[in-house]
Formats: C-alpha cells, structure tokens, sequence
C-alpha cells in the first residue's frame, strides 16, 4: 500500500485486520505462521517534512523454538512509532547520537509504501531466539533428542550432581574442536 505524500493532508488512520489481504501478505512474505485474528491500528500524519507512524499491533503468531525447534506461541501487543523524513539525511558525524534518540528514517520520493514500514516493524519485534517455554530443555547437542518429551543416554552421568554437568560441557567442546 503506497501513500502519495501531497495527499496526505490530514491524519490517516488505518484498522487493518486479517480481511486486508496486503496486511496479510507481509506475514506470508516473512514466512510467519499467525494464529487467530490480527489486528493493526494505524495513525500517519504528516507535519511539514516529516512523517509520524503511530502504530499498535496484535497478533499471535507460532515461531520455532530455538533450543528444541518445536512450536513456540507468541502473543504480541506492541506499539511502534518510526518517522519518517523527505529530503537528504543531514547526518555526518554525530549519526550515532541522533540514531538512538529517535527512530527517524529518511526517504527522498513523493511516496511511502506503508506495507514496507510494517514489514520492518514485524520484522523488529520477532525475538532473534523464540522459545517455547522458559523451562525449554532443548535438545541434546550430541543425540539430538528433545529433553523436553524424554532424557537420553548421553545425559544420563549428569544426574548425580551438578558439577558434573559442567564437567560434560568441557568435553562437548574439546570434541567440537576437532
Ligand atoms: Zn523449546
Ligand atoms: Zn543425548
């Protein structure tokens, strides 16, 4: 969904939900599996230069766990608000600085496509490492079973006492050197 700048002369508020195929599709292009409904809440407006986002998302989505690679559920409910400015960035030397003040883009055409802002804001908020529960075993890194349905032989020394475990990673690692 592109917005022709000149056009946007007063607020634009969008509620996009699972019927608005385009909102649907960024999920698609980004290979995440939603559950249920979604819902995005959207505010634009524009203020000489600049444009402000004003964004509140929900949606739940299954992402792959990280230590045991099963199904991970996540709800979301975020609020985001990037903003955008037309002309050159004026950003040199002090870059970093006003970096991490604001989340300020800048774009030089007469249009913004708002399903890239979106797709970047998903994008942002998934969690580099999902998992399915804080108490995820994972898997064991030398059979490959998940600790979480059943523990494996090659755990089995580990039980007696802690300091045990910790001699086990030392050979893990030796043996990853090689
Ligand atoms: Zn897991
Ligand atoms: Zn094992």
């Amino acid at each position: 969904m592109k917005l022709k700048l000149h056009e946007l002369q007063k607020p634009l508020t969008l509620s996009l939900s699972e019927t608005d195929s385009w909102f649907c599709n960024i999920f698609e292009s980004l290979k995440l599996k939603t559950q249920g409904p979604l819902s995005l809440h959207l505010v634009i407006t524009k203020e000489k230069e600049d444009i402000f986002f004003e964004g509140h998302l929900k949606v739940k989505l299954t992402l792959n766990c990280s230590r045991c690679s099963e199904n991970a559920s996540y709800a979301f409910d975020e609020f985001f608000s990037p903003v955008f400015t037309h002309g050159q960035d004026p950003r040199v030397s002090d870059a970093e600085l006003s970096k991490n003040e604001l989340d300020i883009t800048y774009f030089k055409e007469d249009e913004i496509d708002v399903g890239e802002v979106v797709r970047e804001q998903i994008e942002l908020m998934i969690p580099l490492q999902p998992y399915c529960s804080e108490k995820c075993k994972g898997m064991c890194p030398q059979c490959g079973q998940n600790l979480n349905i059943k523990s494996c032989a090659c755990k089995k020394d580990d039980v007696y006492s802690p300091f045990q475990v910790l001699k086990d990673f030392r050979v893990v690692k030796q043996k990853r050197r090689k």
